[in-house]
């Protein structure tokens, strides 16, 4: 129980991905706070499962792109819980097309949920974890930010971004001994590759030296670790979760 009484904000932890790491930090003994936007039955399922493994979690419906609801809400859970120790910035969106037919709103939307929306929140939550003199903070990039994808230039765009945000994060909090580092998945089965057609996967599976699609629980692991003291001499990192597709820097 590497993480007990600690408090964790998982955004987007209703499904896929952030369920998965709701489920990983509650079992390393934090109190999870599982984010959504939309689909509140796939959050209290979330919390369902977090209970049933003998976790303590609760949900928190806000939109990560909307300034004032980020502020509202995550002082409400600092008030109510004393701190929020561990923030993943998870939410992530795809508004997919080829550049020469995106429209401006699928660039804009993708940009603030997965970029935007890091930055708010961790702008929420870093207050309390400078006076605390500890935190962690951990962004869900993408193999797509560093690697590109046709069809995705607002997603790249976006996931590439938090990298660099990461890095600048990482130097302005170090000396308050709070990290700030990334993890970049691969392809992962959940509901954002489950539209994918069965040619496209296996496509797909044909770049990854592994052979096969990642499991959320392969990139929560890594959050985990990310998360806990284990990691304390690390920041402004990113930890690339993907079989092997990409192994650049
Ligand atoms: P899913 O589509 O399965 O889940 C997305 C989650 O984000 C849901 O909980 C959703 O809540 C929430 N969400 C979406 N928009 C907002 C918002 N504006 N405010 C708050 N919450 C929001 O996604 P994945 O689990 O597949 O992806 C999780 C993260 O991992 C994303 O950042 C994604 O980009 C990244 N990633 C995923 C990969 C993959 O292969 N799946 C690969 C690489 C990176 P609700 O249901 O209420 O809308």
């Amino acid at each position: 129980m590497i993480l007990e009484k600690m408090i964790a904000l998982v955004t987007g932890g209703s499904r896929g991905i952030g369920r998965a790491i709701c489920l990983k930090l509650a079992a390393m003994g934090a109190t999870v706070g599982i984010n959504y936007v939309a689909n509140p039955a796939a959050a209290e399922e979330t919390l369902r499962q977090v209970e049933a493994v003998g976790g303590k979690g609760f949900t928190v419906r806000f939109d990560v792109a909307d300034a004032q609801a980020v502020q509202e809400q995550i002082k409400e859970i600092i008030a109510t819980h004393g701190q929020i120790d561990i923030l993943v910035n998870n939410a992530g969106i795809t508004r997919d097309g080829l550049m020469a037919r995106m429209k401006e709103d699928d660039w804009d939307s993708v940009l603030d949920t997965n970029l935007k929306g890091a930055f708010l929140c961790s702008k929420a939550v870093m207050r309390a974890m400078m006076k605390k003199r500890w935190g962690r903070i951990i962004n869900v990039s993408s193999v797509v930010g560093f690697v590109g994808n046709s069809g995705q230039v607002n997603y790249g765009a976006a996931k590439a971004g938090l990298a660099g945000l990461t890095k600048s994060m990482a130097r302005e909090l170090a000396g308050r001994n709070i990290t700030v580092n990334c993890v970049a998945p691969g392809y992962i089965v959940t509901d954002m590759t489950d539209g994918l057609t069965e040619d496209v996967q296996e496509a797909l599976k044909a770049q990854i030296p592994m052979g096969t699609l990642g499991t959320p629980e392969d990139v929560a692991a890594s959050v985990g670790f990310l998360a806990s003291p284990d990691s304390n001499y690390i920041t402004g990192q990113t930890l690339h979760v993907n079989g092997g597709m990409y192994m650049g820097h």
